[in-house]
């Protein structure tokens, strides 16, 4: 087993451990930290030789216009930072932007849904994420080597086979953590199904009942496309 391998395979299980056998929402954000926590710790055990500088700046968004996949937990993790963040016009014009982005969406064929460049609802002004601490894993994973290649890909977003390179030893590292979790939610028999994040945190938002349906061990989005 290579040192990469290592730390992905270390990343799974301690991942999972840190996953609840209960899936309650203390439980879940606890979860959700502890994951994190694995990830960084993993990150930072990266050998120098696996090392890669990404080409990503703040400001740059052009990854935040693809489609995102999230799973139910850390979809509601989201809701509940938005709704601890904002409030008043600032909140409504937000949870308008994302209700907008869902509906539209939902409303692509299926095989556009990858082939356009709608910007996700949460981007502020300046091209950043404005809930950065709270977005999902694959927001965290996402990352370029190249930037050339992301415009290239940006520019023809209906062409699958522009791509960009990534560092291997970061993209295992999150595929670990992934995995443990979503182990872990098998084990406790809950809902991990990976939801495009927009028309998820629409409901999220809007459903008082998401959570109760995910707590009960069953499918928690009903609008939300599944990927
Ligand atoms: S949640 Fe944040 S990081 Fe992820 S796509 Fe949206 S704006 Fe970008």
């Amino acid at each position: 087993m290579d040192e990469i391998e290592r730390l992905q395979t270390q990343a799974r299980l301690a991942a999972r451990a840190a996953a609840p056998v209960r899936p309650a929402a203390a439980d879940l954000e606890r979860a959700r930290r502890g994951a994190l926590r694995v990830l960084d710790g993993q990150l930072a055990r990266l050998p120098a030789t696996v090392r890669s500088q990404p080409a990503c700046r703040r400001g740059c968004a052009l990854c935040c216009h693809l489609r995102v996949a999230a799973t139910a937990p850390e979809v509601f993790a989201l809701a509940s930072y938005i709704r601890s963040e904002l409030d008043g016009p600032a909140l409504a014009a937000l949870l308008s932007r994302i209700e907008d982005s869902a509906t539209q969406l939902r409303a692509l064929p299926r095989a556009q849904l990858t082939a356009t460049n709608l910007p996700c609802p949460l981007l502020d002004g300046a091209g950043a994420c404005s809930m950065y601490a709270a977005r999902p894993l694959n927001c965290r994973a996402y990352h370029s080597l190249d930037y050339a290649a992301c415009l290239a890909s940006f520019q023809r977003p209906d062409d699958p086979s522009l791509g960009h390179p990534q560092s291997v030893a970061i993209a295992r590292v999150h595929a670990g953590v992934q995995q443990g979790l979503r182990e872990a939610g098998e084990a406790a028999g809950t809902d991990t199904r990976e939801y495009e994040l927009v028309t998820a945190l629409a409901e999220a938002l809007s459903d008082q009942d998401a959570a109760a349906r995910f707590a009960a061990g069953r499918q928690a989005f009903a609008k939300a496309i599944v990927l």
